[in-house]
């Protein structure tokens, strides 16, 4: 069910967009709460994760945006990220940053579609592979992909059977810009062992005729500044 009140558990920045296709880019951020997902894995469970999650703020468009402009009055640049964002309804905030020139990129993993989708700058959808523990349902990826503006998509990778998950995401959307992202155990990685991952993902998929016209990938904002929440 689409959520009609904006849960947002943090709103950070201007930091770098530290994955996908705008890596790199100076960006604030606004983190929802909730996930309809449970990866195994995940990197965010502050979001969602009972016993874990954080404070959550109900807040309307407009004091969203004051927020931002308290941030950077200058930064024109939002990412919208949870959790999943696209379990709420977020037509009105979308609206109301557009009206104030904000370029807006969402990330989410493709388990929902709404339209105000269509109405950002980008969408980074990430389905989860095998070590995620969750299933992909493809019917909705395919909706989800259609009804976005500029998607891309983008595999978190930590194993083989990931590795042959990513091929035929790859496979199923030979068209999309594709992102091949390390895999990153909050608490176990350290800088050594995510560039050594990283090394052995980028020998994979440089062997890989598959792998055309793909960005093999870290987490910038996990290398320069660790596994911290607010980066
Ligand atoms: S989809 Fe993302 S936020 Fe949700 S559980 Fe998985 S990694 Fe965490």
């Amino acid at each position: 069910m689409i959520r009609a009140n904006l849960g947002i558990v943090e709103i950070f920045g201007p930091t770098l967009q530290g994955e996908g296709q705008v890596i790199g880019r100076k960006t604030l951020f606004i983190r929802f709460a909730g996930c309809d997902y449970a990866c195994l894995w995940c990197d965010s469970a502050f979001t969602w994760k009972p016993g874990q999650i954080a404070p959550v703020e109900h807040l309307r468009p407009h004091e969203v945006l004051h927020r931002l402009l308290q941030l950077d009055p200058q930064c024109r640049d939002v990412t919208l990220s949870g959790g999943n964002p696209a379990l709420y309804d977020l037509t009105e905030l979308v609206e109301q940053l557009g009206a104030h020139g904000y370029r807006l990129h969402v990330e989410t993993q493709g388990s929902r579609a709404p339209a105000w989708l269509g109405r950002v700058d980008s969408v980074t959808i990430s389905p989860k592979p095998p070590s995620s523990g969750m299933d992909t349902d493809w019917a909705l990826l395919q909706q989800t992909v259609a009804v976005s503006a500029c998607p891309d998509l983008k595999v978190v990778v930590f194993d083989e059977a990931d590795y042959d998950y990513a091929r035929d995401l790859r496979v199923r959307f030979p068209n999309l810009p594709f992102a091949l992202q390390v895999g990153n155990r909050v608490g176990d990685d350290d800088t050594a062992a995510l560039l050594q991952k990283l090394d052995w993902l980028a020998q994979r998929a440089l062997s890989d005729p598959t792998m055309q016209n793909v960005r093999i990938l870290p987490q910038l904002h996990v290398l320069l500044w660790g596994n911290r929440r607010g980066v």
